[in-house]
Formats: structure tokens, C-alpha cells, sequence
């Protein structure tokens, strides 16, 4: 068998590389059209029944098969919000929650075991970053929720545990799989990538031709706030993220959205609104231009370990009118699986403090 670490898993591998493989056997490379949609339909190539032992040796030889099995499964009896604990090969474990929208199902998708960016409300980064994940990975979180629950998933949000852009290779690659026309073929119209904010890797995706949504985590609207909750921002600061934005918005013409923490005390009053629409507009909108901007609220959930509150629903509403007078659209979150403990993160802490009680 060949080495895991060095060795991509043969979800990762797109149709080219696929044929390449079995021609290199002598086999014929037609069969990589069998394969690869099988593959994206949850199959195993022991479950594929159009295909010989002699094939399968080939594919086992190049590429071990990956699949994520569910630990454990949480339904919402409130709104139907699926959230799935997934083991991996080395037995890792990553979340993963579907959300029932009226247009579909949208999966919220991890990308690496753990975070580095240490964000001090985020229970992902309480144990730092374990791994990455690779592209298959992170398909296989897609391809494995939608066999067991048997409907399609039309949307994708990579906004579960870790930090996308920093696991921009594979990250890239599994949005070139997942939107694959011989694959599930979900648009990138239909992806949505959110990121703490790496600016230098904001500027590479620009420039990858794949229009999907981009989402900022922004959380505060000036380097003392942001310095004080996202260690990132020393790295890039308010300016240097906004500029990337900025060249974002015209390389590609997809708006981009921000996410905002609603954290009590620390980045919630009407001042502080006042700075984030001044910031907003003054970066991201020209006289000849103007881009849509378009800011979630999201009251913070309580992580035992940050010692941070939610806003009231007063100072909620009050900063969302006060956005909305200068012209910036802004939606407050609406929580789903409250029932189920659905943010990303908190069910693979508890999983891990189970089996270790040190942790
Ligand atoms: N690393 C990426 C994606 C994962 S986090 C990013 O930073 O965008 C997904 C979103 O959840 C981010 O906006 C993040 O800031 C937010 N988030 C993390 N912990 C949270 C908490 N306790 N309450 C509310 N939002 C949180």
C-alpha cells in the first residue's frame, strides 16, 4: 500500500488523473468515466458493479479509498438541521451541519482537524490545528451526508471548523471536484467560502476564475477590536483585508458578504456600528462604483473557555438599523439546530474531552 500522507486519496483525484492511473496499468482509460461519478455518489469501488477486480487492484494500488464514517448524528426536532460527527481515515473527527432552506439543502463543511487562527470566541481553535484535509475530505463530507439522507445538497458553505485559506490548495481543488459536471455538479454560484481573513490568499483566489461567494469574518471595524479578538489581524490588518476585498469584487464581480459577532461589551454599540459603515463605505465603494454590501449579524455563541456574552436583542436590532441608515444591508443570523448544539466546533470538543478527560 502506498504511504497515506504522501498519497492522494482517490476522492481527491480529478477524471484526468483517474485515467491516468489506469492507462498506466493497461487498463482502458474509459473507465475513469465510470468511476469518478460513482465515487461522488458515495460508492466504494467494491459497491461499483460495473467494474472488474482487476480495476479495483489498479485503483487500491494508486490511491487508498478514504470514506468519512458518521459517529454520531444530532436531527433538530425544531427545523430539521442535521449535524454529523465524521471519523476520518487516522480516526480524526470533523462536523459537518445541513441546513433545510426553501431552496435547498446547504451543507456547512469543515476544512481542516482543528484551526490555527486562534480566535478568542471560536471553539474550533481551542486545541489549535491537528491537520489539514484534503480535497477529498472534504467531499467526502458532502458526498457521505447526502447518501444517508438520500436528497440532494444544492449549496455549500465552507464555514465549519478550520480555516479554508489555510488549506488553499486543497481547498481549490475540492471546488474544482464538487462543481464538476460528472461529479454532483454544484455550481460555484451555489459555494459560499468564509475566511478569517488572509489577505494574500484572498488576492491568489481572485485570480483562480472560480466565482464563488466570498465571506468575510470582520467582526470588528477598527485594528483595536480586531487585534483584540482575531490574533490574524496583526498579520493583515482592517486596511490591507479591505483593499483585497476590494480587488476581489473587481476581479471576479461576485459581492462579497461579512460575517459579524455580536459580543456584548466588546464590539456592540452604536458607536462601534457607526465605524463599521463608515469603514465599509469608505474602503469598498467609489463614486462610479458601488458594491453591494451585504453584513450578517450573528449573536457569538457562548464558548464556555471564551468568557464571551451575546448582545441583547436591543442592541442587536439597534445595530442593524444603524448599518441599514447608512446604507448597508444587514441581516441577523437566524439560529438554526438550536436544539442540537449546531455550531461548528463544539460537538468534536466534546467528543475529544470524552475520550480524554485532559482535554
Ligand atoms: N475560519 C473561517 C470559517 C470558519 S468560522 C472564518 O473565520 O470565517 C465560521 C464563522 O463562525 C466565522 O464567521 C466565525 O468568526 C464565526 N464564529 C466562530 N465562533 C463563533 C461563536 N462562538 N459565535 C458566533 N460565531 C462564531
Amino acid at each position: 500500500m502506498p504511504s497515506d500522507a504522501t498519497t492522494p486519496d482517490l476522492l481527491s483525484l480529478f477524471p484526468e488523473e483517474l485515467e491516468a492511473i489506469l492507462q498506466k496499468a493497461g487498463e482502458p482509460k474509459y473507465r475513469a468515466g465510470q468511476i469518478f461519478p460513482q465515487l461522488h455518489r458515495g460508492l466504494s469501488p467494491e459497491e461499483m458493479t460495473n467494474i472488474g477486480k482487476a480495476t479495483r487492484n489498479v485503483l487500491a494500488a494508486a490511491a487508498p479509498y478514504h470514506p468519512l464514517s458518521v459517529i454520531r448524528k444530532l436531527v433538530s426536532a425544531l427545523d430539521g438541521t442535521v449535524k454529523y460527527l465524521f471519523a476520518l481515515y487516522d480516526g480524526e473527527c470533523v462536523e459537518s451541519v445541513v441546513m433545510r432552506y426553501e431552496h435547498g439543502l446547504t451543507i456547512c463543511i469543515s476544512s481542516q482537524v482543528g484551526c490555527r487562527m486562534g480566535c478568542r470566541f471560536c471553539a474550533s481553535t481551542l486545541g489549535g490545528k491537528v491537520r489539514d484535509l484534503s480535497a477529498g475530505e472534504l467531499l467526502g463530507q458532502v458526498v457521505t451526508a447526502q447518501r444517508d439522507l438520500g436528497e440532494r445538497i444544492s449549496n455549500i458553505v465552507l464555514m465549519g471548523i478550520g480555516e479554508p485559506l489555510d488549506n488553499y490548495d486543497q481547498v481549490v481543488r475540492f471546488i474544482r471536484l464538487v462543481s464538476h459536471p460528472d461529479g454532483l455538479n454544484i455550481g460555484c454560484r451555489h459555494i459560499s467560502l468564509s475566511t478569517c481573513g488572509l489577505a494574500d490568499r484572498i488576492d491568489r483566489l481572485a485570480k483562480e476564475g472560480l466565482p464563488i461567494t466570498l465571506s468575510i469574518s470582520l467582526h470588528a471595524p477598527d485594528d483595536t477590536i480586531r487585534d483584540s479578538l482575531m490574533p490574524v489581524n496583526r498579520r493583515f490588518p482592517i486596511h490591507t483585508l479591505l483593499e483585497s476585498c476590494n480587488r476581489y469584487f473587481h476581479e471576479t464581480g461576485r459581492r462579497i458578504s461579512f460575517e459579524y459577532t455580536l459580543i456584548a461589551g466588546q464590539n456592540d454599540t452604536e458607536e462601534v456600528a457607526l465605524k463599521l459603515a463608515d469603514v465599509l463605505n469608505r474602503h469598498l465603494r467609489s463614486e462610479t462604483e458601488t458594491m453591494p454590501i451585504h453584513v450578517n449579524l450573528i449573536p457569538v455563541n457562548t464558548v464556555k473557555e471564551s468568557g464571551f456574552a451575546r448582545s441583547g436583542n436591543a442592541e442587536i436590532q439597534r445595530f442593524a438599523r444603524t448599518l441599514e441608515a447608512h446604507g448597508i444591508r444587514a441581516t441577523v443570523r437566524r439560529t438554526l439546530g438550536a436544539d442540537i448544539n449546531a455550531s461548528c466546533g463544539q460537538l468534536r470538543r466534546a467528543h475529544l474531552s470524552q475520550e480524554d478527560p485532559s482535554t
